[in-house]
């Protein structure tokens, strides 16, 4: 029996849509290209899939295209809206996922394009007032807002109702990493006017090597990978239609369940949060304050006895899993960019613990004995 608390980084897959991907392989092997049955059948599981997660986000179903996972998405709508859609400027945060984060330090080194970084708050959060005079400053240049919805770390939110408006206001592009809120949150892209947002099939109990990427009407772009004219002529490669069907039967299954859902990791979050500050002296939680945060993650920062990694891995070694990280600034080990990005006590270990809807109380319980011990 092990306990599981690292849903932030990859989350087990529902069983209904292991029976959907199974079918799919067994059925769909068709090639989606082909016009004979079988390729005509693999390519309605397709296009039914593609209907599924359109309805769910509010988008229509061609401004929806799939991918091969969050980080080719991100690399996509970063990349190609320097090379087609003239933009020359790029706001950001230091805080991004490394694969923004790295695609934004290639387009620099290769594109002559300039990257802004906006200031966050003391509570990790975007100052709005500092991204404001970032948009005004850059006037003169076609510029993209690229922040993502909620950090994988330390589960700080952005308002991107507000930061869409704000976009709108100054006629600049708005891309977010939704990679961690896609089946978490409630989407209605017809009415958020974004230009590109991305999603990731295994954040939400999908499959791995799947993702979509969202491409509003209005920013047309061309494809980065060169080949085929799958996916509309926007990506090519044979679909990996199995996982496709995998997406869409996770993201069906994580709106049908979307409140009760929430209420229980909230309910685990809430929980775990009151039990470790009774427990265990010198506990803080990085990020926004509860309840504030995505209800998946809980950063919690130790007190300085322990390293992080013999934290995590006594963890594990009693049967429980969670990932770790410091913000080591020493340069002896590589720490966090997002603990760094936060100024995080670089001496105070940081243990993240994610939760899913199948987690329970008990199990918490287990972890915070087996914490108080070590
Ligand atoms: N963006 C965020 C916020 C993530 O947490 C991740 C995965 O850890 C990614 C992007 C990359 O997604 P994928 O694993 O599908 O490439």
């Amino acid at each position: 029996m092990r306990v599981y608390l690292d849903n932030a980084a990859t989350t087990p897959l529902e069983s209904e849509v292991i029976d959907a991907m199974t079918d799919a392989l067994r059925f769909d092997f068709g090639n989606p290209s082909s016009i004979h049955a079988e390729g005509r059948r693999a390519r309605a599981s397709i296009e039914n899939a593609r209907k599924i997660v359109a309805r769910h986000l509010g988008a229509s179903v061609g401004e929806i295209y799939f991918t091969s996972c969050g980080t080719e998405s991100n690399n996509m709508a970063i990349k190609c809206a320097v090379r087609d859609l003239g933009v020359r400027r790029i706001i950001s945060s230091h805080i991004e996922h490394h694969c923004v984060l790295h695609s934004l330090q290639s387009i620099r080194e290769h594109g002559g394009v300039e990257v802004d970084f906006v200031e966050l708050d003391a509570l990790s959060r975007v100052n709005f007032d500092h991204l404001e005079n970032l948009l005004r400053a850059g006037a003169d240049r076609k510029t993209m807002v690229s922040l993502m919805h909620a950090n994988n770390e330390i589960g700080t939110l952005l308002d991107l109702e507000r930061t869409s408006q704000l976009c709108r206001a100054h006629g600049v592009l708005f891309h977010t990493d939704t990679v961690q809120t896609v089946g978490y949150y409630p989407f209605d892209l017809s009415k958020l006017k974004l230009a590109f947002m991305s999603g990731s099939a295994h954040k939400f109990h999908g499959p791995k090597g799947v993702g979509f990427i969202y491409i509003s009407n209005d920013n047309l772009i061309h494809p980065l990978l060169d080949g085929g004219s799958q996916e509309r002529n926007m990506r090519a490669g044979t679909e990996n239609i199995a996982g496709i069907v995998g997406l869409a039967k996770a993201l069906d299954l994580a709106y049908q369940n979307l409140d009760s859902r929430r209420q229980k990791m909230q309910d685990l979050r809430d929980y775990f949060a009151k039990a470790l500050m009774t427990e265990i002296p010198g506990i803080r939680f990085l990020g926004a304050p509860l309840p504030d945060g995505h209800y998946k993650v809980l950063s919690v920062s130790f007190p300085p006895k322990l390293k992080y990694d013999l934290l995590v891995m006594n963890l594990d070694i009693a049967g429980i899993s969670a990932s770790g990280g410091s913000a080591c600034s020493s340069g002896a080990e590589v720490g966090s960019h997002v603990l760094l990005g936060i100024r995080a006590d670089p001496d105070r270990p940081t243990v993240r613990f994610s939760f899913s809807h199948r987690n329970t109380p008990a199990e918490l319980d287990l972890v915070i004995n087996v914490l108080k011990t070590l």
